[in-house]
């Protein structure tokens, strides 16, 4: 007799070696096609009900956020004891979660190597507010740009994100607010009176995610699908340091919302800032997004603005400001720097800053300055961990909030 097996699939070729059960195919982060696939290749579900199977299977991960098939209560037995053999739906190890007095939570997350060479930590903060509370997600460990006045870009890229490690950040903080049916939030957890624990998601944590394009649409597009996760792209937010071709893309096959890291108004100063502008410069960025798809005054570009003393604090700085956004429906977010160890910049004095946002508000622009949150546990900084740990409280307190460029915040 002989016996033949499809080992087409990662999943059977991984079904089949020893170490099997330590390199389970994960069924987080796989479009719904995607997941019918892995069913039918893993021998599990014959073809005409993988579309079906498929379906009850994103229910339980997105809706109800189970992390063990044994409590998917509708798929017999049998079944979950296939896919327990062959998948995982594990969360990440959490290393540490620190909350900060003001209610801000930040999970430092381990991840596989995948690649890398040894796991790879990121960091995922939780900012509660009024009426909601945001998830600000990494999408790379590390960063390939080198933004002259963030602490992320010194860190060099390890790895980009993959769509599983970028929902994942999602879904386990969703268990650990108690965000899904039937879940209890922890006693004294600070999160908005009604609705959603999570209502809104900003991709500006570690990493430029547009370098990440692939699998950080796969995740949001995950994140968004009405049947699951649910989140109205209208809140989900995107932030660029400007990857001008991404920007377009991002329109057309994503919708979320955009932000833009700024911080210059001319060439010769952005490109010090946002050495990325060296490639795509102001008047490319500017066009795309004017010619980003729905914008309104419901629909706004949030455009962070770093204020750095004598460097772009001026009100000429903001007179250029306005008359470079014209015409875009924006908000500009200001953000007072936060100087961390071996910075030469500092940060502008409180009164100019009031000034400066003066002056954009009665130009008719939203210009919140943005408060640091969670400078308790070093919320807004986007330090690892392990490197947070070795800095004397004198230089935390120095690298706390850099709240810089929407992004290495996290
Ligand atoms: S601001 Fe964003 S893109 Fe620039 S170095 Fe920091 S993390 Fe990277």
């Amino acid at each position: 007799m002989t016996l033949s097996l499809d080992l087409s699939t990662h999943a059977a070729r991984a079904a089949l070696r020893p170490d099997a059960a330590a390199d389970k195919t994960s069924l987080i982060g796989l479009s719904r096609a995607e997941l019918a696939e892995a069913l039918v290749g893993a021998g599990i579900v014959p073809e005409k009900q993988a579309r079906m199977r498929a379906s009850q299977l994103w229910h339980w991960l997105y809706v109800r956020g189970v992390s063990d098939f044994a409590h998917m209560f509708n798929i017999s037995k049998e079944l979950r004891a296939d896919l327990d053999r062959h998948f995982s739906i594990a969360r990440p190890e959490i290393v540490e979660e620190q909350i900060s007095t003001d209610g801000t939570r930040k999970w430092l997350f381990r991840f596989p190597p995948r690649g890398a060479g040894r796991p790879v930590e990121i960091e995922t903060v939780y900012i509660p507010e009024e009426g909601r509370g945001t998830l600000c997600i990494s999408s790379q460990v590390g960063c390939t740009l080198t933004c002259s006045f963030c602490h992320t870009g010194t860190q060099k890229l390890v790895r980009n994100l993959t769509a599983e490690e970028i929902l994942a950040q999602l879904l386990t903080a969703r268990d650990k607010l108690g965000d899904f049916p039937d879940r209890d939030t922890p006693a004294g957890a600070i999160v908005p009176a009604e609705g959603r624990k999570v209502s809104n998601i900003v991709m500006m944590g570690m990493g430029e995610p547009l370098y990440n394009f692939e699998a950080v649409k796969k995740a949001l597009l995950i994140a968004s699908d009405g049947d699951g996760l649910a989140l109205s792209k209208r809140r989900i937010t995107l932030s660029t340091s400007g990857v001008v071709p991404e920007i377009y893309r991002t329109g057309e096959e994503l919708g979320v919302m955009l932000a833009i890291s700024l911080h210059a108004t001319n060439d010769d100063l952005r490109d010090l800032l946002v050495p990325i502008n060296k490639k795509f410069p102001l008047d490319q960025l500017i066009e795309a997004c004017r010619a980003y798809p729905g914008l309104s005054n419901a629909r706004r570009i949030t455009f962070e603005y770093v204020m750095l003393k004598d460097v772009n604090d001026s009100l000429d700085d903001a007179r250029a400001l306005v008359k470079l956004l014209k015409g875009i429906p924006a908000k500009i977010n200001l953000i007072p720097f936060n100087p961390w160890p071996g910075t030469n910049y500092q940060c502008s004095d409180w009164e100019t800053i009031e000034k400066f946002a003066d002056f954009i508000n009665n130009a008719g622009y939203a210009s919140p300055i943005r408060t640091p949150r969670g400078r308790d546990i070093l919320a807004a900084c986007g330090q690892l961990k392990s490197e947070s740990e070795r800095m004397r409280k004198v230089d935390r307190l120095a690298l706390e909030a850099m709240m810089i460029a929407g992004h290495g915040e996290a």
